[in-house]
């Protein structure tokens, strides 16, 4: 069998036990034995998505194994559908670890997540799954067509909604150019494409689901800027009917966010919108000084501004 001849439901399980979970080769194992942790509550019902309002309340959350120290304490924030949420903070605060709880790979240890009021732990994982698309770094794409690797989510996706989910993308010219155009075969992981292509497909694939959540956890990280601005614009349509959550280290992919969550060893320091973030003069602050503001409005040596 191949993977298109494949049931949708055992696709949909590739695509949340490989895809989605796919960074690097260690961790994409984490994931999956962590996953065979996660299952349908008894008596578990699909989720119902009507407003799309994604709640984080109180959540604390440690890995197994980890030691005492929670990776993540005190998470709380709502998103509505429409608006976009930028994460941002240090190496190793917990930013991925959020993105993670939202789809399931791991269960939260206290506190709870909810989309429309409903407890993400009591619904039906494939119903939850539907609903959240999470876009990562190195995304594992298959052996076979380009479209093929867009559309897995949705094997009788049709051709007009490929394109689509590729000009979005901004992957659509560069596609149209190559000789096989859509039926190119990518190899291995991709190899034949760059890593900025790769994240553009995977960005595409994520657009297909059409999910009520999408979270791009660092995923424009190969990407150059003047792409990725085109891509955030194209985007700015698609971003009406979902919530959004951005997570990067770079702080022009989410300075635009309607809120910003500023996240240190695992707990949330300071939120606002970037002028907000600006004028309280904190660690958004301080990052935003070392990436983003002009050479000459720095402070000299002698404190002039
Ligand atoms: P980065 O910006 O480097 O991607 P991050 O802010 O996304 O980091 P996380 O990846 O969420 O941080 O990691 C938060 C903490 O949890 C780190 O200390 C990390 O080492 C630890 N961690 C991450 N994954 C696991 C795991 N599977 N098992 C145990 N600890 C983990």
């Amino acid at each position: 069998m191949t993977i298109l001849q494949m049931p949708v439901r055992q696709l949909g399980l590739m695509v949340n036990s490989f895809a989605r979970a796919s960074t690097c080769g260690t961790r994409l194992f984490e994931l999956l034995d962590a996953e065979l942790d996660i299952k349908d509550a008894p008596g578990a019902r699909d989720l119902v998505v009507t407003e799309g309002v994604l709640r984080f309340d109180n959540v604390g959350f440690r890995y197994a194994g980890a030691g005492d120290r929670p990776t993540l304490s005190g998470i709380s924030f709502e998103a509505r559908s429409g608006e976009t949420i930028g994460i941002v903070g240090p190496p190793g605060s917990g930013k991925s670890t959020i993105a993670h709880l939202i789809p399931r790979f791991y269960d939260v240890t206290s506190g709870s997540i909810t989309i429309d009021g409903q407890d993400i732990s009591k619904v039906t994982l494939q119903s939850l799954r539907k609903a959240v698309g999470v876009v990562q770094q190195d995304a594992f794409l298959f052996t076979t067509s380009i479209e093929n690797n867009i559309a897995y989510g949705n094997p009788w996706a049709r051709e007009t909604r490929i394109g689509q989910a590729a000009e979005f993308a901004q992957l659509h010219n560069y596609i149209i150019g190559l000789p096989a155009g859509y039926t190119t075969v990518v190899g291995e992981r991709g190899a034949s494409l760059s890593g900025g292509q790769r994240q553009r497909l995977t960005i595409a694939r994520s657009l297909m689901l059409r999910p009520s959540v999408l979270v791009f956890d660092d995923s424009t990280a190969a990407i150059d800027a003047g792409t990725e601005q085109r891509i955030r614009a194209a985007m700015k349509r698609f971003a009406k009917d979902r919530v959004t959550l951005i997570i990067s280290h770079r702080l022009s992919s989410l300075m635009h966010a309607d809120q910003i969550l500023f996240v240190e060893n695992g707990r949330i320091v300071e939120r606002g919108t970037h002028e907000q973030l600006l004028a309280l003069g904190g660690r958004y602050r301080a990052l935003y000084d070392l990436q983003l503001r002009p050479e000459d409005d720095r402070p000299t040596a002698l404190g002039a501004a």
